[in-house]
């Protein structure tokens, strides 16, 4: 049984296109939020119950966060351990600093802390142009099938973006950096109080050979394996010489 998920919600076009596809491989769950539910991360409903509503056979809106899909998903509603949990199609890129926004990713990054493979796949486009979606669910399909053969290494997780408009390959990628315009958008509300809309203005990405940004302006399907433990190894060097004790208060 293949889980599939998404964070735009149970009716997306991209969610639709990604469970047809995987179909074709075997039983197919689809456990998904009620409604778009882009940029809440990795976020967990603690504070209240969460309702699940079997829309099809084997489709259930979850009135929650992708990874409570998946965890709710796996735990509550199907009880057993998926062979493969799939997160998308994303309505939009998912490359460089989106990553721990998103939350397409993190329910691939929730199944791969259960210890299970997955991976996230995301289309570079606002619009769902149906020849790219095809393009994307066929790369689906066959990449699901190669993990469901060979597995992924160790406490690997994938992050798949794949261009609009045709694919020209697919690279290996590191994750890039984007680079977002510094704008709050401040605006009075009919009674006279400010609201701020966070700008998300995007200003392109930093140029960086082998990234995910690079591979996907060069028409290629971005494929960057990523880990959930976070620790920067590098970074013991550097900080190891600190006085760390003696940053202790002493009480
Ligand atoms: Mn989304």
């Amino acid at each position: 049984m293949i889980l599939v998920t998404n964070d735009d919600g149970v009716r997306s076009p991209g969610l639709r296109a990604l469970a047809a596809s995987l179909a074709e491989l075997g039983q197919v769950v689809v456990v998904a939020p009620d409604r778009n539910r882009s940029a809440v991360g990795h976020a967990l409903t603690l504070d209240h119950p969460l309702r699940a509503e079997e829309v099809k056979p084997q489709v259930y809106a979850v009135d929650g966060t992708p990874t409570d899909c998946v965890n709710l998903g796996i735990h509550g509603l199907i009880r057993q351990r998926p062979r493969l949990v799939v997160s998308g199609i994303n309505r939009g890129s998912n490359v460089g600093d989106d990553i721990t926004y998103s939350g397409t990713v993190c329910a691939a990054l929730e199944a791969s802390l259960m210890g299970l493979p997955a991976f996230a796949i995301s289309l570079d486009s606002q619009r769902f142009d149906p020849s790219d979606l095809e393009t994307a669910a066929l790369f689906a399909r066959q990449l699901a099938e190669r993990i469901l053969a060979q597995g992924l290494p160790q406490e690997t997780f994938l992050n798949v973006n794949v261009p609009a408009g045709g694919c020209r390959g697919v690279m290996l990628t590191h994750q890039g950096k984007r680079r977002y315009g510094e704008t709050v958008i401040c605006k009075q509300d009919p009674r006279g109080k400010n609201y701020y809309w966070i700008g998300g203005s995007e200003i392109g990405f930093e140029n960086s050979p082998g990234s995910d940004c690079n591979a996907l302006a060069d028409g290629k399907i971005s494929i960057t394996p990523l880990k959930t433990n976070m620790t920067h190894e590098a970074a013991f060097t550097e900080l190891h010489p600190w006085p760390w004790n003696d940053l202790m208060v002493k009480t």
